[in-house]
């Protein structure tokens, strides 16, 4: 007989998925199977191992009870199938998220399971917005509340006359589609029309969105703004410190949607910064990094390379492509011997260091004639007048290194070590489909093959769709290869490296000028 497998009820967090436990981090990455709600965030999935099953079972219309007798029959079928299986819920599953009846299912069932807790909703309201529910001289007692599926019933089912002022804060779920109702039954219970009152919608994802006003009036204020689902309402004299407490709505990208066009294992590292800035960082590939043309001129390249005296990298797509061929030949980076190594670029330079080498030179400015220069004197500085000199690199790259290398008697072999092409068609037209929905703000180019390729993936709209949004540029190289297809870009980095990049993109957008919504 199979082994039983098991459910873990696992709270995903309230929108931000930085703030998933790291024991749902594990479980998700261990599941066969993962049943998620509407309010998960999609970047938590990628968690999954890649053969797992991600199943929606979010709200889409339909008779909710049957929904949820179906939800119980698929763990439980999944369970008693040997799988490993992750609910996977928003915020905390027992607060008003139906937990309780998965697990009495499973438990009626003898279906073994665990739950993980996640950071509610109201926890991140108060740390991302600064809705805090309790303050020692202000409030000293919370109720959770949950509206229910009618105003009607949401007179009936609570004792308004009892609850209304039981507590100093109230926390409201669920009650934005009959805010003026709530807000009457509170005033007629006994809570005064001026009493602080809060909204916070999406708490924690950068499209937060936070009113405060007088419960009286704050209804009225929640429809002129178009506040919606999923929101928090939240009652009492603590909302009045959301001024100092607020720190999230202040970053200096915060609501930002920025796109990083970068190949995904390159857009990690500036995604996260990008975050850290409270921007959402859409990551979409505009290129792809595929073998040249001719990959059998990079075998050669990593077979000679003990009669080379220097080698050039230009970029670490190059430095990984290049090893990797080495590597391929059953050789190591012995076969670099006493050959002089120059890296231009920090993440280039770094790039070798992950494979254990360390260049020799590091230009501190990376355009073809200074860094030419950088490596000439590094050449001379060994007494190195006519050295070969190997340069694996894109397929498609400017001359001004390779040139100046050789008017100065360089021997230069130039060798394409790999090809940028744009997204494959499902890719291309996601990014079309981006650009077109007017949900982006930014478009970051962190070199002349993401401008080109995105160009190409746009196809005929580019350039209409690309001037409604504002474009960042790494360094002027890119920003020339943009403006020379007609593309205006506003931001262009001092510092040439994506934390330059995200550096200038808060310059432009500055920390003043965020000062909030309500
Ligand atoms: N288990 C969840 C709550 C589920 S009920 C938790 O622990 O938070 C769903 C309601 O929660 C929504 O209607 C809304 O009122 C609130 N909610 C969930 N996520 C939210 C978010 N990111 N911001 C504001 N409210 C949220």
């Amino acid at each position: 007989m199979q082994p039983t497998g098991k459910v873990f009820l696992v709270g995903a967090g309230p929108g931000d998925p930085r703030l998933l436990t790291l024991r749902g981090r594990e479980l998700l990455s261990r599941a066969d199977v993962v049943l998620y709600d509407a309010l998960v965030h999609p970047e938590l999935l990628d968690l999954a191992r890649s053969g797992t099953e991600l199943s929606f079972v979010g709200k889409r219309g339909g008779q909710p009870s049957a929904r949820q007798t179906r939800i119980n029959q698929r763990m439980i079928d999944a369970a008693r199938a040997g799988k490993l299986v992750v609910r996977l819920k928003g915020g905390d599953p027992f607060l008003f998220g139906r937990g309780t009846e998965e697990l009495r299912a499973l438990a009626a069932a003898h279906v073994p399971f665990e739950v993980v807790p996640g950071v509610s909703s109201p926890s991140a309201a108060a740390a991302y917005a600064g809705v805090a529910p309790s303050h020692r001289a202000l409030s000293s007692s919370v109720a959770y509340v949950t509206a229910t599926e009618s105003s009607e019933k949401d007179a009936s089912v609570h004792d308004w006359s009892t609850l209304a002022t039981a507590t100093q804060t109230l926390v409201i779920f669920m009650g934005m589609r009959k805010l003026e109702s709530l807000a009457q039954l509170l005033i007629t219970h006994g809570r005064s029309a001026e009493t602080p009152a809060a909204i916070v919608e999406w708490a924690s994802l950068p499209r937060q969105r936070s009113l405060v006003a007088p419960l009286g009036e704050i209804a009225g204020r929640a429809r002129e703004q178009g506040l919606a689902a999923p929101a928090l309402f939240v009652v009492g004299e603590v909302v009045g410190l959301r001024d100092e407490l607020r720190w999230f709505d202040r970053l200096p990208l915060f609501g930002k949607r920025v796109l990083v066009t970068r190949p995904r294992h390159q857009a990690r590292a500036f995604s996260r910064r990008l975050r850290e800035a409270g921007a959402e960082a859409v990551e979409r590939p505009s290129v792809r990094i595929v073998d040249p043309r001719d990959p059998a001129r990079l075998s050669q390249a990593a077979r000679d390379l003990p009669s080379y005296q220097a080698v050039v990298f230009t970029s670490a797509n190059g430095v990984t492509r290049f090893l990797d061929a080495i590597a391929e030949d059953s050789g190591d980076a012995r076969r670099f011997g006493q050959a002089l190594v120059a890296a231009i670029g920090p993440k280039t330079a770094a790039a070798l260091a992950e494979r254990g080498l360390v260049a020799d030179v590091v230009p501190r400015e990376y355009r073809g004639e200074a860094a030419a220069s950088a490596v000439l004197e590094a050449l001379a500085a060994r007494g190195m007048n006519r050295a070969r000199v190997l340069l694996p690199r894109a397929e498609v790259a400017r001359e001004v290194l390779p040139e100046a290398l050789r008017e100065a008697g360089h021997e230069v072999d130039v060798v394409p070590a790999y090809r940028t092409l744009p997204p494959d068609a499902a890719g291309q037209s996601e990014l079309r489909r981006l650009c077109t929905e007017g949900r982006l703000d930014v478009v970051t180019f962190t070199s002349s093959s993401t401008v080109t390729q995105l160009w190409e993936a746009l196809g005929e709209d580019a350039l209409e769709l690309l001037s409604k949004l504002t474009l960042a540029s790494i360094g002027p190289i890119t920003t020339a290869t943009a403006e020379a297809l007609g593309l205006k870009v506003a931001v262009t980095a001092t510092e040439y490296t994506t934390e330059g990049l995200a550096r200038a993109l808060e310059a432009h957008y500055g920390s003043a000028s965020n000062d909030g919504d309500d």
